[in-house]
C-alpha cells in the first residue's frame, strides 16, 4: 500500500475533500506546526484541533464497498473529513463538505473549536443534514 508521505507529497499535503492543509505526525513537531496552522499552543481544544487535521490514507471506495488498497483507491484527506463520512459516496462526499465549510461547520475551515467533542458531534450530525442520505433517510 501508498505510504502516507508519499500520499502527502503527491496532495500537496491538502486534503482531498475539503482542501485543508495536513500534517504528517512524523515530519514536524507539533509546536511548529501548531504556528503554521494558526491554533495557538496550550488553548482549549487545541490538541483536537491538531487531530482534526492530521493525514490520513482515504479509501475513494470504501473497503466495505470492494474498494482496494490500490494507489488509485487513496486519496490524502484530513482526520475530520475521513471520520466524518460514514458511508456516502466519495463523489457525494466532496459536495456534503463544500456545504458544511460554507455552513461555518467544518473546524478546518473556522468552525469553533471550543468544544471539540461535541463541535465533532455537531459538525458530522450537520453535514449530514446537507448530504444525500439525510434527504431520503427513513
Ligand atoms: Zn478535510
Amino acid at each position: 500500500m501508498i505510504s502516507l508521505s508519499t500520499l502527502f507529497r503527491l496532495f500537496g499535503g491538502r486534503c482531498f475533500y475539503c482542501n485543508c492543509e495536513t500534517w504528517l505526525p512524523m515530519a514536524a513537531s507539533r509546536a511548529k506546526m501548531k504556528r503554521r496552522f494558526g491554533i495557538a499552543t496550550n488553548a482549549p481544544g487545541s490538541a483536537k484541533a491538531m487531530e482534526y487535521r492530521r493525514a490520513t490514507r482515504e479509501h475513494v471506495v470504501r473497503v466495505a464497498d470492494g474498494g482496494t488498497n490500490g494507489w488509485r483507491n487513496l486519496v490524502l484527506c484530513c482526520r475530520f473529513c475521513n471520520e466524518s463520512r460514514g458511508t456516502t459516496p466519495s463523489d457525494e462526499y466532496k459536495a456534503v463538505v463544500a456545504a458544511a465549510i460554507q455552513a461555518g461547520l467544518h473546524p478546518n475551515h473556522g468552525a469553533p473549536l471550543a468544544l471539540p467533542k461535541k463541535a465533532l458531534r455537531r459538525a458530522r450530525r450537520e453535514i449530514g443534514m446537507y448530504g444525500p442520505e439525510a434527504s431520503h433517510a427513513n
